[in-house]
Protein backbone atom coordinates (compact mmCIF):
# COMPACT_ATOMS: atom_id res chain seq x y z
CA UNK A 1 0.00 0.00 0.00
CA UNK A 2 1.42 3.42 -0.57
CA UNK A 3 1.11 5.47 2.43
CA UNK A 4 0.62 9.07 0.61
CA UNK A 5 -2.58 7.87 -1.39
CA UNK A 6 -4.27 7.66 2.09
CA UNK A 7 -6.25 11.10 2.84
CA UNK A 8 -4.18 10.09 6.65
CA UNK A 9 -4.43 14.57 8.64
CA UNK A 10 -2.42 15.10 10.84
CA UNK A 11 -0.89 18.33 12.59
CA UNK A 12 2.75 18.31 11.94
CA UNK A 13 3.48 18.73 15.71
CA UNK A 14 3.84 16.97 19.03
CA UNK A 15 2.14 18.33 21.97
CA UNK A 16 3.86 17.14 24.85
CA UNK A 17 1.69 15.94 27.79
CA UNK A 18 4.36 17.99 29.90
CA UNK A 19 1.83 21.39 28.94
CA UNK A 20 -0.13 22.38 32.24
CA UNK A 21 -3.33 22.09 30.75
CA UNK A 22 -3.16 18.26 29.95
CA UNK A 23 -2.43 17.73 33.35
CA UNK A 24 -6.44 16.41 34.26
CA UNK A 25 -7.62 16.90 37.94
CA UNK A 26 -10.04 14.15 37.24
CA UNK A 27 -7.51 11.28 36.79
CA UNK A 28 -8.18 8.32 39.05
CA UNK A 29 -5.18 8.03 41.50
CA UNK A 30 -2.79 5.00 41.49
CA UNK A 31 -2.16 3.68 45.07
CA UNK A 32 0.01 0.77 44.21
CA UNK A 33 -0.27 -1.82 47.00
CA UNK A 34 -3.70 -0.94 48.17
CA UNK A 35 -6.57 -4.03 48.77
CA UNK A 36 -9.58 -2.97 47.54
CA UNK A 37 -9.22 -2.25 43.72
CA UNK A 38 -11.61 0.64 43.72
CA UNK A 39 -9.40 2.63 45.96
CA UNK A 40 -5.92 1.31 44.22
CA UNK A 41 -7.52 2.46 40.90
CA UNK A 42 -7.53 1.34 37.31
CA UNK A 43 -4.32 1.69 35.11
CA UNK A 44 -5.29 4.20 32.69
CA UNK A 45 -2.90 3.56 29.48
CA UNK A 46 -5.51 3.25 26.48
CA UNK A 47 -4.51 6.31 24.11
CA UNK A 48 -7.91 7.16 22.94
CA UNK A 49 -8.70 8.36 26.88
CA UNK A 50 -6.15 10.94 26.91
CA UNK A 51 -7.77 12.70 29.29
CA UNK A 52 -7.82 10.08 32.02
CA UNK A 53 -4.59 8.58 31.37
CA UNK A 54 -2.88 7.85 34.78
CA UNK A 55 0.23 6.06 33.08
CA UNK A 56 3.35 6.30 30.50
CA UNK A 57 3.22 4.45 27.72
CA UNK A 58 0.11 1.80 26.19
CA UNK A 59 -0.74 -1.40 26.20
CA UNK A 60 0.37 -4.73 24.44
CA UNK A 61 3.79 -4.01 25.25
CA UNK A 62 6.25 -3.89 22.03
CA UNK A 63 3.35 -4.28 19.42
CA UNK A 64 2.04 -0.86 20.35
CA UNK A 65 4.37 0.27 18.15
CA UNK A 66 2.79 -1.91 15.16
CA UNK A 67 -0.91 -0.31 16.60
CA UNK A 68 0.47 3.00 15.71
CA UNK A 69 1.63 1.94 12.40
CA UNK A 70 -1.60 0.33 11.52
CA UNK A 71 -3.42 3.59 12.83
CA UNK A 72 -0.94 5.89 10.35
CA UNK A 73 -1.88 3.46 7.48
CA UNK A 74 -5.42 3.74 8.12
CA UNK A 75 -6.61 0.27 9.29
CA UNK A 76 -6.94 0.68 12.63
CA UNK A 77 -9.81 3.43 13.92
CA UNK A 78 -7.81 5.59 16.27
CA UNK A 79 -10.91 5.97 18.58
CA UNK A 80 -11.49 2.19 18.96
CA UNK A 81 -12.79 0.85 22.24
CA UNK A 82 -12.58 -2.87 23.02
CA UNK A 83 -15.67 -4.82 23.22
CA UNK A 84 -14.91 -6.58 26.03
CA UNK A 85 -18.23 -9.42 26.35
CA UNK A 86 -17.42 -13.07 26.52
CA UNK A 87 -13.15 -12.32 27.14
CA UNK A 88 -13.61 -13.10 30.62
CA UNK A 89 -10.57 -15.90 31.46
CA UNK A 90 -11.43 -19.47 31.90
CA UNK A 91 -10.14 -19.44 35.52
CA UNK A 92 -9.78 -16.22 37.82
CA UNK A 93 -6.45 -15.70 39.74
CA UNK A 94 -6.93 -15.36 43.42
CA UNK A 95 -6.19 -12.62 45.39
CA UNK A 96 -3.01 -13.42 47.75
CA UNK A 97 -0.97 -10.90 49.91
CA UNK A 98 1.39 -10.58 47.49
CA UNK A 99 -0.84 -8.55 45.36
CA UNK A 100 -1.00 -6.13 48.58
CA UNK A 101 2.80 -6.03 49.46
CA UNK A 102 3.60 -2.70 47.13
CA UNK A 103 7.68 -4.30 46.93
CA UNK A 104 6.60 -7.64 46.02
CA UNK A 105 4.70 -6.92 42.85
CA UNK A 106 6.46 -4.04 40.78
CA UNK A 107 6.31 -4.97 36.80
CA UNK A 108 2.81 -6.22 36.40
CA UNK A 109 -0.96 -5.02 37.58
CA UNK A 110 -2.44 -7.75 39.73
CA UNK A 111 -5.41 -5.80 39.16
CA UNK A 112 -4.79 -6.30 35.53
CA UNK A 113 -7.24 -9.04 35.25
CA UNK A 114 -10.67 -9.12 35.22
CA UNK A 115 -11.25 -5.46 34.58
CA UNK A 116 -14.63 -5.59 35.16
CA UNK A 117 -15.00 -7.21 38.28
CA UNK A 118 -12.58 -4.45 39.78
CA UNK A 119 -13.37 -1.53 38.24
CA UNK A 120 -16.68 -1.40 37.50
CA UNK A 121 -17.38 1.79 38.72
CA UNK A 122 -14.70 3.41 36.57
CA UNK A 123 -16.25 1.61 33.55
CA UNK A 124 -19.91 2.83 34.41
CA UNK A 125 -18.53 6.11 34.09
CA UNK A 126 -16.98 5.97 31.15
CA UNK A 127 -13.50 5.38 31.90
CA UNK A 128 -11.71 3.88 28.95
CA UNK A 129 -9.72 0.55 30.74
CA UNK A 130 -7.99 -2.13 29.06
CA UNK A 131 -6.63 -5.35 30.96
CA UNK A 132 -2.70 -6.03 31.16
CA UNK A 133 -3.82 -9.51 31.70
CA UNK A 134 -5.99 -12.48 30.11
CA UNK A 135 -6.75 -16.03 31.00
CA UNK A 136 -7.53 -18.91 28.88
CA UNK A 137 -6.97 -23.40 28.24
CA UNK A 138 -4.74 -24.44 25.94
CA UNK A 139 -3.89 -28.02 25.11
CA UNK A 140 -0.47 -28.38 23.82
CA UNK A 141 1.53 -30.78 21.34
CA UNK A 142 4.97 -31.46 21.44
CA UNK A 143 6.98 -34.01 19.78
CA UNK A 144 9.26 -34.11 22.77
CA UNK A 145 6.32 -35.19 25.06
CA UNK A 146 4.74 -37.42 22.82
CA UNK A 147 8.10 -39.07 22.53
CA UNK A 148 7.74 -39.40 26.54
CA UNK A 149 4.01 -40.73 26.15
CA UNK A 150 5.43 -43.33 23.77
CA UNK A 151 7.75 -44.86 26.01
CA UNK A 152 6.17 -44.55 29.20
CA UNK A 153 7.89 -41.69 30.92
CA UNK A 154 4.51 -40.15 30.87
CA UNK A 155 1.54 -41.61 31.25
CA UNK A 156 -2.18 -40.87 29.16
CA UNK A 157 -4.67 -40.17 32.01
CA UNK A 158 -7.03 -38.47 30.24
CA UNK A 159 -7.01 -35.57 32.62
CA UNK A 160 -4.19 -33.91 32.32
CA UNK A 161 -2.36 -36.25 29.45
CA UNK A 162 -4.79 -36.43 26.60
CA UNK A 163 -5.06 -39.69 24.82
CA UNK A 164 -3.34 -37.91 21.96
CA UNK A 165 -0.55 -37.00 23.78
CA UNK A 166 -1.60 -33.53 24.28
CA UNK A 167 -1.50 -31.74 27.58
CA UNK A 168 -4.02 -29.88 28.88
CA UNK A 169 -3.23 -26.36 30.97
CA UNK A 170 -4.25 -23.15 32.09
CA UNK A 171 -2.70 -20.21 30.00
CA UNK A 172 -1.75 -16.78 31.30
CA UNK A 173 -0.56 -14.06 29.31
CA UNK A 174 1.06 -10.55 31.27
CA UNK A 175 1.51 -7.62 30.22
CA UNK A 176 4.74 -5.41 31.75
CA UNK A 177 3.24 -2.73 33.84
CA UNK A 178 5.95 -0.80 36.06
CA UNK A 179 5.82 0.94 39.13
CA UNK A 180 9.05 3.10 38.46
CA UNK A 181 9.56 4.39 42.25
CA UNK A 182 9.33 0.63 43.65
CA UNK A 183 11.58 -0.64 40.12
CA UNK A 184 14.15 2.20 41.28
CA UNK A 185 14.35 1.03 44.66
CA UNK A 186 15.33 -2.63 43.72
CA UNK A 187 18.11 -1.19 41.66
CA UNK A 188 19.19 0.81 44.40
CA UNK A 189 18.45 3.92 42.31
CA UNK A 190 17.15 7.54 42.96
CA UNK A 191 13.39 7.27 41.19
CA UNK A 192 14.75 10.42 38.87
CA UNK A 193 17.59 8.98 37.63
CA UNK A 194 15.78 5.99 36.65
CA UNK A 195 13.54 7.90 34.43
CA UNK A 196 16.04 10.00 33.08
CA UNK A 197 18.27 6.99 31.61
CA UNK A 198 15.42 5.16 30.51
CA UNK A 199 14.02 8.70 28.73
CA UNK A 200 17.58 8.89 26.76
CA UNK A 201 18.41 5.40 26.45
CA UNK A 202 15.17 4.61 24.27
CA UNK A 203 16.21 7.83 22.37
CA UNK A 204 13.65 9.76 24.04
CA UNK A 205 10.87 7.56 23.58
CA UNK A 206 8.26 8.52 26.22
CA UNK A 207 8.97 12.34 26.76
CA UNK A 208 6.67 12.27 30.01
CA UNK A 209 9.47 9.96 31.94
CA UNK A 210 11.41 13.35 32.57
CA UNK A 211 8.00 15.65 32.11
CA UNK A 212 5.40 13.68 34.24
CA UNK A 213 7.21 12.88 37.43
CA UNK A 214 3.52 12.72 39.22
CA UNK A 215 2.99 9.64 36.11
CA UNK A 216 4.48 6.94 38.09
CA UNK A 217 3.66 3.85 36.33
CA UNK A 218 4.98 2.78 32.65
CA UNK A 219 3.93 0.14 30.14
CA UNK A 220 7.17 -0.35 28.80
CA UNK A 221 7.25 -1.37 24.81
CA UNK A 222 9.10 -4.51 25.47
CA UNK A 223 7.96 -8.28 25.17
CA UNK A 224 5.04 -9.68 28.19
CA UNK A 225 5.36 -12.81 30.03
CA UNK A 226 3.42 -16.06 29.99
CA UNK A 227 2.66 -18.40 32.46
CA UNK A 228 1.39 -22.15 31.57
CA UNK A 229 -0.43 -24.34 34.10
CA UNK A 230 -0.42 -28.05 34.72
CA UNK A 231 -2.83 -29.58 36.95
CA UNK A 232 -5.38 -27.16 39.85
CA UNK A 233 -4.15 -22.84 39.49
CA UNK A 234 -5.75 -22.86 42.89
CA UNK A 235 -2.83 -25.58 44.17
CA UNK A 236 -0.66 -23.00 43.41
CA UNK A 237 -1.34 -21.13 46.39
CA UNK A 238 -1.00 -23.81 48.98
CA UNK A 239 2.48 -24.87 49.94
CA UNK A 240 1.50 -28.30 50.65
CA UNK A 241 0.63 -29.07 47.18
CA UNK A 242 3.79 -30.23 45.06
CA UNK A 243 4.48 -27.74 42.82
CA UNK A 244 7.23 -28.17 40.00
CA UNK A 245 8.44 -24.78 37.78
CA UNK A 246 10.12 -23.63 35.00
CA UNK A 247 11.27 -20.21 34.55
CA UNK A 248 12.48 -20.09 31.06
CA UNK A 249 13.73 -17.15 29.23
CA UNK A 250 12.88 -16.87 25.50
CA UNK A 251 15.25 -18.48 23.28
CA UNK A 252 13.27 -18.43 19.41
CA UNK A 253 16.19 -20.49 17.42
CA UNK A 254 16.34 -23.42 20.13
CA UNK A 255 12.65 -23.21 21.07
CA UNK A 256 10.43 -22.87 18.24
CA UNK A 257 13.56 -23.97 15.69
CA UNK A 258 15.73 -26.95 17.22
CA UNK A 259 18.67 -24.86 17.08
CA UNK A 260 21.43 -27.18 19.13
CA UNK A 261 23.98 -24.42 20.23
CA UNK A 262 22.05 -24.03 23.25
CA UNK A 263 20.12 -26.43 26.17
CA UNK A 264 16.69 -24.17 25.86
CA UNK A 265 14.37 -26.12 24.31
CA UNK A 266 15.05 -29.18 25.88
CA UNK A 267 14.89 -27.51 28.95
CA UNK A 268 11.54 -26.53 28.20
CA UNK A 269 10.00 -30.03 26.77
CA UNK A 270 12.09 -31.62 29.73
CA UNK A 271 10.37 -28.85 31.87
CA UNK A 272 6.90 -29.51 30.54
CA UNK A 273 7.30 -33.15 30.61
CA UNK A 274 7.78 -32.85 34.33
CA UNK A 275 5.37 -30.74 35.38
CA UNK A 276 2.53 -32.86 33.78
CA UNK A 277 4.24 -35.73 35.68
CA UNK A 278 3.84 -33.93 38.71
CA UNK A 279 0.15 -32.70 38.25
CA UNK A 280 -0.79 -35.75 37.69
CA UNK A 281 0.39 -37.34 40.96
CA UNK A 282 -1.71 -34.83 42.85
CA UNK A 283 0.48 -32.00 42.24
CA UNK A 284 1.01 -29.02 40.60
CA UNK A 285 3.64 -28.05 37.10
CA UNK A 286 3.92 -24.06 36.16
CA UNK A 287 5.96 -23.07 33.24
CA UNK A 288 6.53 -19.50 32.97
CA UNK A 289 7.76 -18.08 29.40
CA UNK A 290 9.57 -14.62 29.77
CA UNK A 291 10.23 -12.69 26.62
CA UNK A 292 14.07 -12.29 26.97
CA UNK A 293 15.22 -12.92 23.77
CA UNK A 294 19.43 -13.58 23.80
CA UNK A 295 19.52 -12.92 27.64
CA UNK A 296 17.87 -9.43 26.47
CA UNK A 297 20.58 -8.57 24.45
CA UNK A 298 18.43 -10.04 21.11
CA UNK A 299 18.56 -12.45 18.86
CA UNK A 300 20.91 -9.81 16.59
CA UNK A 301 23.49 -9.21 19.14
CA UNK A 302 23.03 -13.29 19.71
CA UNK A 303 23.92 -14.58 16.27
CA UNK A 304 27.33 -11.70 16.49
CA UNK A 305 28.06 -13.71 19.86
CA UNK A 306 27.70 -16.84 17.87
CA UNK A 307 30.18 -16.07 15.20
CA UNK A 308 32.83 -14.34 17.54
CA UNK A 309 32.50 -17.60 19.74
CA UNK A 310 33.36 -19.74 16.78
CA UNK A 311 35.77 -17.81 14.69
CA UNK A 312 37.94 -17.07 17.42
CA UNK A 313 41.00 -18.40 17.86
CA UNK A 314 41.33 -21.99 19.34
CA UNK A 315 37.68 -22.42 18.53
CA UNK A 316 34.29 -22.17 20.09
CA UNK A 317 34.85 -23.26 23.55
CA UNK A 318 33.59 -23.69 27.14
CA UNK A 319 36.59 -21.36 28.57
CA UNK A 320 35.89 -18.07 26.45
CA UNK A 321 31.70 -18.61 26.14
CA UNK A 322 31.32 -15.54 28.98
CA UNK A 323 33.99 -13.91 27.50
CA UNK A 324 32.36 -13.30 24.03
CA UNK A 325 29.56 -12.20 25.20
CA UNK A 326 30.44 -9.28 26.91
CA UNK A 327 33.16 -8.84 24.30
CA UNK A 328 30.01 -7.98 21.88
CA UNK A 329 27.31 -7.12 23.81
CA UNK A 330 28.83 -4.98 26.44
CA UNK A 331 27.11 -7.23 29.53
CA UNK A 332 26.98 -10.89 29.54
CA UNK A 333 23.44 -11.16 30.90
CA UNK A 334 20.39 -7.80 30.71
CA UNK A 335 17.73 -10.01 31.82
CA UNK A 336 17.54 -8.45 35.32
CA UNK A 337 15.84 -11.92 37.45
CA UNK A 338 14.98 -9.47 40.12
CA UNK A 339 11.73 -8.75 38.19
CA UNK A 340 11.02 -12.24 36.88
CA UNK A 341 9.52 -13.49 40.74
CA UNK A 342 6.37 -11.00 40.59
CA UNK A 343 4.59 -13.59 38.07
CA UNK A 344 5.04 -16.28 40.66
CA UNK A 345 3.66 -13.42 42.91
CA UNK A 346 0.79 -12.73 41.22
CA UNK A 347 -0.17 -16.22 41.12
CA UNK A 348 0.52 -16.85 44.51
CA UNK A 349 3.37 -19.28 44.60
CA UNK A 350 4.88 -19.39 48.17
CA UNK A 351 7.46 -22.91 47.80
CA UNK A 352 8.30 -24.60 44.79
CA UNK A 353 9.37 -28.47 45.38
CA UNK A 354 11.22 -28.73 41.84
CA UNK A 355 12.98 -25.86 40.43
CA UNK A 356 13.86 -26.66 36.89
CA UNK A 357 16.96 -24.86 36.32
CA UNK A 358 20.60 -24.65 37.04
CA UNK A 359 20.74 -20.64 36.93
CA UNK A 360 22.16 -19.20 40.46
CA UNK A 361 20.69 -15.26 39.26
CA UNK A 362 16.78 -16.94 38.99
CA UNK A 363 17.65 -19.04 41.92
CA UNK A 364 18.61 -16.38 43.65
CA UNK A 365 15.75 -13.71 42.61
CA UNK A 366 13.38 -16.58 43.36
CA UNK A 367 14.80 -17.14 47.46
CA UNK A 368 15.62 -13.49 47.54
CA UNK A 369 11.85 -12.91 46.92
CA UNK A 370 10.64 -15.19 49.35
CA UNK A 371 9.50 -17.89 47.87
CA UNK A 372 11.08 -21.69 49.25
CA UNK A 373 12.86 -23.69 47.18
CA UNK A 374 13.18 -27.06 48.07
CA UNK A 375 15.29 -28.86 45.29
CA UNK A 376 17.11 -27.78 42.08
CA UNK A 377 17.28 -30.15 38.88
CA UNK A 378 19.27 -30.01 36.20
CA UNK A 379 18.92 -30.97 33.05
CA UNK A 380 19.95 -34.70 32.12
CA UNK A 381 22.97 -35.39 30.39
CA UNK A 382 21.20 -37.17 27.80
CA UNK A 383 19.10 -34.47 27.04
CA UNK A 384 21.91 -31.70 25.81
CA UNK A 385 22.87 -31.22 22.13
CA UNK A 386 26.12 -31.99 21.21
CA UNK A 387 26.68 -28.78 19.94
CA UNK A 388 25.42 -27.05 23.14
CA UNK A 389 28.13 -28.85 25.15
CA UNK A 390 30.13 -25.62 25.21
CA UNK A 391 27.61 -23.65 27.27
CA UNK A 392 26.62 -26.50 29.71
CA UNK A 393 30.21 -27.10 30.74
CA UNK A 394 30.92 -23.28 30.86
CA UNK A 395 27.79 -22.43 32.56
CA UNK A 396 28.86 -25.35 35.05
CA UNK A 397 32.25 -23.55 35.40
CA UNK A 398 30.55 -20.44 36.32
CA UNK A 399 29.00 -21.49 39.85
CA UNK A 400 25.81 -22.47 37.95
CA UNK A 401 24.22 -25.54 39.33
CA UNK A 402 24.68 -28.71 38.88
CA UNK A 403 25.10 -31.95 40.59
CA UNK A 404 27.84 -33.06 38.14
CA UNK A 405 31.88 -32.76 37.90
CA UNK A 406 33.04 -29.07 36.90
CA UNK A 407 35.83 -29.02 34.67
CA UNK A 408 38.98 -27.29 35.33
CA UNK A 409 40.69 -24.65 32.76
CA UNK A 410 42.35 -27.35 30.69
CA UNK A 411 39.05 -29.16 30.44
CA UNK A 412 37.17 -26.27 29.81
CA UNK A 413 39.60 -25.80 26.46
CA UNK A 414 38.61 -29.12 25.71
CA UNK A 415 34.76 -28.50 24.85
CA UNK A 416 34.78 -27.70 22.03
CA UNK A 417 32.15 -26.86 19.49
CA UNK A 418 31.30 -27.47 16.01
CA UNK A 419 32.96 -24.95 13.09
CA UNK A 420 31.33 -23.07 11.38
CA UNK A 421 30.81 -24.33 7.37
CA UNK A 422 32.14 -20.98 5.49
ZN1 LIG B 1 19.08 -20.92 23.74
Amino acid sequence: MNLKDKTFKRVSHVVLTSHANQIYKDVPKVKWGEKDPEVRGPIIATISDKDHRNAIGTHSGSYTVYRALSIASGHFPKSHRPELANTEGTYRVKPNPSWFDPQKIVTLDPFGADINLHFKKYLDEGFNIKPSIAVTQAHLHIPEVQEAVKNGRLKVDGKVVKEDGSIKCTKVALEPVWNLPEIAKRFNLEEGELRKVLFQETGGMFPELVTRPDLKILLPPIGSSTAYIFGDPDDLQNPDVELTCRVHDECNGSDVFGSDICTCRPYLTWGIEDAARTAQKGGVGLIVYYRKEGRALGEVTKFLVYNARKRQEGGDSAKNYFYRTECVAGVQDARFQEFMPDVLHYLGVQKIHNLHSMSNMKYDAIVGSGIEVVNRLSIPAELIPEDAQVEIEAKKAAGYFTDEEIKDEAGLQKVQGRELDE
